[in-house]
């Protein structure tokens, strides 16, 4: 997708905080942060939101989900986080490329 800010991210054309990387997903800090913690993790192959995905898609799903406790740890966020994946313009997403928004470390948030 040549027109994806974070297909550009994946191919290094735009500069990211990186915080981790395989062959499969990208982890980067967003550039807007709304919590002291609060960064993405992406798939590197371009699906645009979570309603596009198939079983094609289960694997790097299950090691995204699996990878965020972890690097949330690594960040300090010992005492808990929040997920947040939008999905489609009513679910209030902005860029069409899927990500897993981590965000913590500003107190508690009830939903
Ligand atoms: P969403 O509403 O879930 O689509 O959120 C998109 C997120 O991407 C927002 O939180 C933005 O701050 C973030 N974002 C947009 N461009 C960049 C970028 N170049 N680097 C890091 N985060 C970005
Ligand atoms: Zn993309």
């Amino acid at each position: 997708m040549s027109d994806c800010i974070f297909c550009k991210i994946v191919a290094g054309e735009i500069p990211c905080r990186k915080l981790y990387e395989d062959e499969d997903v990208l982890v980067f800090h967003d550039i807007h942060p709304v919590a002291p913690v609060h960064f993405m993790l992406i798939p590197k192959a371009h699906v645009a939101s979570l309603a596009e995905c198939d079983q094609s898609h289960r694997d790097v799903l299950g090691k995204i989900l699996l990878l965020a406790p972890k690097l949330a740890w690594e960040q300090g966020l010992t005492d808990g986080f929040r997920t947040v994946i939008n999905t489609g313009r009513g679910g209030g997403q902005e860029v069409f490329h899927l990500h897993v928004h981590v965000i913590g470390g500003g107190g508690p948030r009830p939903l």
